[in-house]
C-alpha cells in the first residue's frame, strides 16, 4: 500500500510550508502552469500569520507621512492583501514614523489563503510533516513524509522550502545559518470585556503597569519584558495583546517547552491587567494563539546572503526578483524593538541568488527562511515581504522544473512583480 503511493506522488514543485510563503508560492506555481504540491505538519494552512495569530500585514507599503498609504507590493500578492482586507472589512493604518500595515482579522486571512492552497489545486496536504530528503546529483529526489494515513514519499522537479527553520536544508545536510540566540519570541492572546475604546491610553497604561511591577520586583511579570495591543485590533470591546518575553531562544530548544512557556506567561499577564489596568478590570480571555511567536530561527545558506547593509542601502541588485519595504525590527535584550530605518519612501530588492540554495540544484528558499543575516531577516520576514519571496521562489522553481531558463524567470517577475 505504502509503496503503491510512493509510486503516485509526483509534481514539478513541492511547497513545504503553508505560511504566508507557501502561500506567495501557491500564487506563483498556479499563474506558472508547473504541478504543485502543497503540505504543512499543521492541522491548517497560516504559518505564524494564523497559528500564532500576528495581526497586521507589514512590509505591504512604503514608509510615508502622506494621506494614503503607497504600496511596496504589486501584482497577485498586492491582490491577495486587498483581498484580506475586504474580507475582513479593515483598512491599512499608519502608525509611529509612517510605518503603514494592514491589520487583518485571523478568519479573513484564512479564507482567502485557502483559495489557491485548496480551491485551485488537488495535491495539498495537511497534517503532514517532512521527515527526510534523498538528494542526488540533480537534487532532491525524494521527499519522505509522516501524514495521517501512514509515511509516504513524494518525488518533485523542485522543492521550495517554506517551512522556517531551513528544515529542508537541514534534512538534505546543507549547510545553514546558526546563531547563539535568536530574537525574542512573543505570545498573542485576545481579550474581550475591554472598558475604553481608545488604543492610544490602553497602550501605555499596559506598559506602565508592566514597568511599575518591573521596577518593584513583582514575580508575576518577571518573564515579560514588552506588552503591546495589535494595532487596530481594538474594537467592540476586544483587543488583541502581544507579550514579549525575555527568554530569547537557544539554538536546539524545545520548542513544545518555548510553546508551554507563552501560555502560562499568557494565563498569568491576563490576571496581572485584570488587577492593574482599569481598562481591563473586567476582561475576559477570547482566545489565546495555539502557537508562541517564534521570530527566527536556522536560515539556509543560499547562492546569496542578504545582508543588513543591502537591507538599509536600499539596494536593487539586477537580480532582484522580491521586495523588501519594512525596517529591520529587531527583538533583541533591549525593552522593545531596535528599528533601524531604510530612507522614506525606499524598498530594496531581494537577489534571486537569495532563494537558492548554494548546494542543492532545484531548492529553493521563501519567507522567513530565506537566506539572509539575523538582521536582514530581522525586516525580510514580515509577512508582506515573504508574500513577495515566496512568490519569486515560486516562479524560479516552476521555469527550473520545467526546464526553461532562470534568466527568464527572473525578466518575467521583475515585469510583474517589482515596482517600477
Ligand atoms: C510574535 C510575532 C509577531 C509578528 N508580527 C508581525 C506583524 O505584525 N506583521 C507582519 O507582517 N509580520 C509579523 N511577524 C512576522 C511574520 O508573522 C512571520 O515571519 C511570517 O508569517 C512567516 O511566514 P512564513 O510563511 O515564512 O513561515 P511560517 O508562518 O512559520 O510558516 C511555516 C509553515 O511551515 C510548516 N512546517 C514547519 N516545518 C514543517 C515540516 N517539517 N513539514 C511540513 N510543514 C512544516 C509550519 O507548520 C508552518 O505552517 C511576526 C512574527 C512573530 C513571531
Amino acid at each position: 500500500m505504502t509503496h503503491q503511493r510512493m509510486e503516485q506522488e509526483r509534481c514539478d514543485v513541492l511547497i513545504v510550508g503553508g505560511g504566508a510563503a507557501g502561500y506567495g508560492a501557491a500564487l506563483a506555481l498556479h499563474a506558472s502552469g508547473a504541478s504543485y504540491m502543497i503540505l504543512d505538519r499543521a492541522d491548517r494552512f497560516g504559518g505564524k500569520a494564523t497559528n500564532a495569530m500576528v495581526g497586521t500585514i507589514c512590509g505591504a507599503f512604503l514608509r510615508s507621512h502622506d494621506e494614503q498609504p503607497r504600496w511596496a507590493l504589486i501584482g497577485q500578492v498586492r491582490d491577495f492583501c486587498v483581498d484580506v482586507m475586504a474580507c475582513g472589512r479593515t483598512v491599512p493604518e499608519r502608525g509611529a514614523n509612517g510605518l503603514w500595515y494592514i491589520p487583518y482579522r485571523i478568519d479573513a486571512f484564512n479564507e482567502v489563503a485557502m483559495m489557491p492552497l485548496i480551491g485551485f489545486n488537488e495535491l495539498t496536504r495537511l497534517r503532514t510533516t517532512v521527515v527526510s530528503c534523498e538528494v542526488d546529483d540533480r537534487g532532491i529526489s525524494r521527499v519522505h513524509v509522516e501524514s495521517p494515513t501512514g509515511p509516504y514519499a513524494i518525488s518533485p522537479g523542485a522543492v521550495i522550502d517554506c517551512a522556517g527553520g531551513a528544515v529542508v536544508s537541514k534534512l538534505c545536510e546543507a549547510a545553514v545559518i546558526t546563531e547563539q540566540q535568536y530574537q525574542a519570541p512573543s505570545q498573542v492572546f485576545f481579550l474581550g470585556g475591554i472598558r475604553t475604546d481608545d488604543a492610544r491610553t490602553l497602550a501605555p497604561a499596559m506598559m506602565r503597569a508592566l514597568m511599575r511591577a518591573t521596577e518593584s520586583g513583582d514575580e508575576r511579570v518577571a518573564a515579560v519584558k514588552h506588552i503591546g495591543i495589535l494595532h487596530g485590533s481594538l474594537r467592540d470591546g476586544s483587543v488583541g495583546v502581544k507579550v514579549t518575553l525575555r527568554h530569547r531562544p537557544e539554538q536546539g530548544e524545545d520548542l513544545n517547552e518555548l510553546n508551554a512557556l507563552g501560555h502560562r506567561t499568557a494565563l498569568e499577564i491576563i490576571e496581572f491587567l485584570r488587577q492593574q489596568v482599569e481598562a481591563c478590570s473586567e476582561c475576559t480571555i477570547k482566545s489565546i494563539a495555539p502557537e508562541i511567536g517564534v521570530r527566527t530561527e536556522q536560515r539556509p545558506v543560499g547562492k546569496h546572503i542578504l545582508t543588513q547593509t543591502e537591507v538599509l542601502g536600499a539596494q536593487k541588485p539586477t537580480d532582484g526578483v522580491a521586495v523588501g519595504a519594512w525596517p529591520i525590527e529587531h527583538w533583541g535584550d533591549g525593552p522593545g524593538a531596535d528599528m533601524q530605518w531604510l530612507p522614506e519612501g525606499e524598498h530594496y530588492l531581494i537577489p534571486a541568488g537569495a532563494l537558492e540554495s548554494a548546494a542543492i540544484e532545484g531548492l529553493y528558499f521563501a519567507g522567513r527562511g530565506i537566506s539572509a543575516s539575523e538582521m536582514a531577516i530581522a525586516s525580510a520576514r514580515v509577512i508582506g515581504t515573504c508574500l513577495s519571496t515566496g512568490y519569486a521562489a515560486g516562479m524560479l522553481a516552476a521555469y527550473h522544473a520545467l526546464g526553461k531558463s532562470r534568466d527568464e524567470a527572473i525578466a518575467r517577475l521583475r515585469a510583474e512583480q517589482l515596482p517600477h
